[in-house]
């Protein structure tokens, strides 16, 4: 879909009227994204709040783990017999591989675990946060889906992400920072978003979609991005993008189902926008 590039002009100025950013675009319609087709329009349990405690993505990476482990292994039983009439050699060579496999996903979901839990990133980025950990994020998600518990393990799963991500202490230039959010937020969560991004003189993108999102990042080159999304929405962006590019995603709440009226922690975002341009706010003008 061509992106509208409609440039929303700041508010006029007040008594004492605080930096604004500009917004690009932004659509007020309900639409749910893919992700949500399924939806039945039933509130969302827990207010669409899907806050869950770190260690039940661990719970269910071990699970994944486990699950795809054992189901190569079913394979390899099954199938075991009629390779080795090529040669004996064959399942015992596929059977070590597999073992091999087990031992390192293990091994790299323990090292995850410590480094999460102990404060101190154990691997560098490429070999964690923005590498392997997002494959594993997505094949967890797939497994939390059969259990019911999606929108949860996704939580978990990003807030870990976060805090790797985080803990790199990544400084950028205001110009290199990008502010990338959705088209759902609440009236109040957008006013804060524009007032916190007009602050630290950053530019605030409304991405309508996914891959929107992702031809903004191509064409503006940012050197890091915050990005605001549900969890689902912020899954497939993060596996998309943060492999190339470093990114921080705040997930929000749905109190009126997806799609609509989203509502953000603002000093969440205040803390992330301040952390990477590693300035202070840019003061608000007053009248003389
Ligand atoms: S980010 Fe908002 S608009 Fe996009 S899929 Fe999630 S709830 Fe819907």
């Amino acid at each position: 879909m061509a992106p509208q590039q409609t440039v929303t002009p700041p508010a006029p100025p007040t008594s004492a009227p605080a930096p604004r950013a500009q917004l690009i675009h932004i659509e007020v319609d309900r639409r749910l994204g893919h992700e949500w087709d399924e939806w039945n329009g039933r509130a969302l349990p827990g207010g669409g709040n899907f806050s869950a405690a770190p260690r039940l993505f661990f719970h269910f990476a071990a699970l994944t783990i486990a699950a795809v482990t054992g189901a190569v292994a079913f394979l390899l039983y099954l199938i075991g017999p009629r390779l080795g009439t090529l040669s004996p050699l064959v399942p015992r060579i596929l059977w070590s591989v597999l073992a091999v496999l087990a031992v390192l996903q293990w091994l790299y979901l323990g090292v995850l675990a410590a480094s999460f839990y102990s404060g101190r990133n154990l691997l560098p980025e490429r070999l964690m946060e923005r590498g392997p950990y997002l494959q594993l994020m997505n094949y967890t998600s797939l497994i939390a889906r059969g259990f019911g518990k999606r929108d949860w393990v996704e939580h978990a799963a990003i807030d870990v992400y976060n805090t790797l991500a985080e803990r790199r202490g990544r400084r950028v230039g205001k110009g290199e920072l990008l502010v990338l959010i959705p088209r759902c937020l609440s009236k109040q969560a957008l006013d804060g978003v524009l007032e916190i991004a007009g602050r630290y003189e950053v530019p605030v993108f409304v991405a309508t979609r996914g891959q929107l999102a992702r031809r903004v990042i191509r064409e503006r080159r940012p050197r890091a991005v915050v990005a605001v999304a549900c969890e689902r929405d912020m899954m497939t962006g993060l596996r998309d993008v943060a492999g190339k590019l470093p990114v921080l995603g705040l997930t929000m709440q749905l109190p009126n189902g997806p799609c609509r009226d989203a509502a953000i922690d603002l000093g969440q975002m205040e803390q992330w926008v301040r952390g990477l341009v590693g300035a202070a706010p840019a003061p608000a003008h007053t009248k003389p």
